[in-house]
């Protein structure tokens, strides 16, 4: 079948990893956080942030400010984004197959730091839309957030191929019908979108 849609995971894929597990830990450690504390409050925190129901300074508000620091939320801010680092061979192999193809992002994260990363590594210069867990409401890997991007993108589930570098979340979107690639690397990106057609 022909491919006619790329939707491409963002955090671990074009960039580091947004706000996961090693992000937090170094952010953590750096303000001397308690990080058990943290951890109970950020599982409880997290799923409101990404369904874009919670804003991050409200995010920081429950998880770190919700007793007297030594640092400012605009410093914790900034290191969050500080740790948000692009994987330029694989940026560069999208913005070329972006001369080719309609491609989307399809990633769960809060819309404060989705912005940031967009707007720092010009994603929106060769992604067309933002399927984003803030914007829609739901998360990968629900079925849901894979059939509303195929329909706000019109394409039918075949043509379409997804890029992550989680199993479950390609498993999720070869459930829907999609095509899915588990991202490992731009050299192997490259060779298995080959292999689908999609070179
Ligand atoms: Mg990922």
């Amino acid at each position: 079948m022909t491919i006619r849609a790329l939707f491409w995971d963002i955090g671990g894929v074009l960039l580091t990893n947004g706000w996961d597990r090693e992000q937090r830990a170094e952010v953590v450690t750096r303000f001397g956080l308690d990080a058990s504390a943290f951890g109970e409050r950020h599982k409880l925190a997290v799923p409101e942030l990404e369904r874009g129901r919670m804003v991050l300074g409200e995010y920081m508000a429950q998880t770190v400010f919700y007793t007297p620091r030594d640092f400012t939320p605009d410093d914790f801010r900034a290191a969050m984004e500080a740790v948000s680092q692009p994987h330029l061979e694989t940026l560069a192999l999208a913005r070329e197959l972006g001369t080719r193809h309609r491609m989307y992002a399809l990633n769960n994260e809060g819309r404060d730091l989705n912005e940031y990363r967009v707007r720092t590594y010009g994603l929106n210069q060769f992604l067309l839309g933002f399927f984003t867990s803030c914007y829609l409401g739901v998360m990968k890997p629900g079925p849901a957030i894979y059939r509303l991007a195929l329909d706000l993108a019109h394409v039918r589930p075949g043509e379409a191929v997804m890029i992550d570098d989680r199993a479950q979340n390609v498993e999720a979107a070869r459930s829907v019908g999609m095509q899915g690639v588990l991202y490992e690397n731009a050299a192997q990106l490259r060779k298995a979108l080959a292999e689908l057609g999609a070179e």
